[in-house]
Protein backbone atom coordinates (compact mmCIF):
# COMPACT_ATOMS: atom_id res chain seq x y z
CA UNK A 1 0.00 0.00 0.00
CA UNK A 2 1.05 3.66 -0.95
CA UNK A 3 1.31 6.53 1.20
CA UNK A 4 -1.25 8.69 2.41
CA UNK A 5 -1.34 11.36 -0.36
CA UNK A 6 -3.36 13.72 1.81
CA UNK A 7 -6.24 14.28 -0.54
CA UNK A 8 -9.99 12.26 -0.65
CA UNK A 9 -9.52 8.85 -1.54
CA UNK A 10 -11.74 6.59 -1.23
CA UNK A 11 -11.64 2.56 -0.06
CA UNK A 12 -12.71 0.08 -1.64
CA UNK A 13 -15.39 -0.40 1.25
CA UNK A 14 -16.62 2.69 0.10
CA UNK A 15 -16.78 1.56 -3.71
CA UNK A 16 -18.95 -1.05 -2.91
CA UNK A 17 -21.76 1.06 -1.03
CA UNK A 18 -21.23 3.63 -3.49
CA UNK A 19 -21.66 1.47 -6.38
CA UNK A 20 -25.21 1.45 -6.99
CA UNK A 21 -25.67 5.10 -6.66
CA UNK A 22 -23.23 5.33 -8.93
CA UNK A 23 -24.88 3.46 -11.62
CA UNK A 24 -27.57 5.05 -11.14
CA UNK A 25 -25.64 8.36 -11.79
CA UNK A 26 -27.01 9.83 -8.68
CA UNK A 27 -23.99 10.66 -7.41
CA UNK A 28 -22.62 14.08 -7.08
CA UNK A 29 -19.68 14.81 -9.93
CA UNK A 30 -16.81 14.94 -7.49
CA UNK A 31 -17.94 11.46 -5.91
CA UNK A 32 -18.40 9.49 -9.45
CA UNK A 33 -15.10 10.93 -10.27
CA UNK A 34 -13.19 9.70 -7.33
CA UNK A 35 -15.14 6.20 -7.55
CA UNK A 36 -13.99 6.01 -11.42
CA UNK A 37 -10.40 7.42 -10.50
CA UNK A 38 -10.11 4.63 -8.13
CA UNK A 39 -11.65 1.82 -10.44
CA UNK A 40 -9.00 2.86 -12.45
CA UNK A 41 -6.54 1.86 -10.54
CA UNK A 42 -7.78 -0.69 -8.81
CA UNK A 43 -8.56 -4.36 -10.13
CA UNK A 44 -10.37 -5.42 -7.45
CA UNK A 45 -12.97 -2.84 -7.57
CA UNK A 46 -12.75 -3.55 -11.88
CA UNK A 47 -13.82 -7.09 -10.90
CA UNK A 48 -16.39 -5.49 -8.23
CA UNK A 49 -18.15 -3.50 -11.18
CA UNK A 50 -18.15 -6.29 -13.65
CA UNK A 51 -19.79 -8.64 -11.45
CA UNK A 52 -21.99 -6.06 -10.10
CA UNK A 53 -23.24 -5.18 -14.07
CA UNK A 54 -23.36 -8.17 -14.86
CA UNK A 55 -25.72 -9.17 -11.86
CA UNK A 56 -28.12 -6.24 -13.66
CA UNK A 57 -28.19 -7.75 -16.87
CA UNK A 58 -29.13 -10.84 -15.46
CA UNK A 59 -32.04 -9.66 -13.54
CA UNK A 60 -32.47 -7.36 -16.23
CA UNK A 61 -33.18 -10.50 -18.50
CA UNK A 62 -34.74 -12.95 -16.23
CA UNK A 63 -37.78 -10.17 -16.10
CA UNK A 64 -37.62 -10.14 -19.89
CA UNK A 65 -38.21 -13.94 -20.02
CA UNK A 66 -41.25 -14.92 -19.70
CA UNK A 67 -41.50 -17.97 -16.22
CA UNK A 68 -43.95 -20.48 -17.36
CA UNK A 69 -47.05 -20.97 -15.05
CA UNK A 70 -46.36 -24.49 -14.44
CA UNK A 71 -42.55 -23.27 -13.17
CA UNK A 72 -43.31 -20.24 -11.38
CA UNK A 73 -46.03 -22.19 -8.78
CA UNK A 74 -43.51 -24.61 -8.64
CA UNK A 75 -41.07 -22.22 -7.67
CA UNK A 76 -43.47 -20.65 -5.04
CA UNK A 77 -44.15 -24.22 -3.12
CA UNK A 78 -40.54 -24.44 -3.20
CA UNK A 79 -39.88 -20.73 -1.70
CA UNK A 80 -43.06 -21.24 0.84
CA UNK A 81 -41.86 -24.66 1.88
CA UNK A 82 -38.49 -22.79 2.61
CA UNK A 83 -40.07 -20.34 4.48
CA UNK A 84 -41.74 -22.43 6.91
CA UNK A 85 -38.95 -24.45 7.46
CA UNK A 86 -37.20 -21.42 9.12
ZN1 LIG B 1 -10.60 -0.81 -4.88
Amino acid sequence: MEAMSGHDEIECRQIAELLADYLDGSLPQPTSELIEWHIESCAPCVAFVNTYRGTIDAARKLREVEIPSELRQRLLTVLRAQRRSE
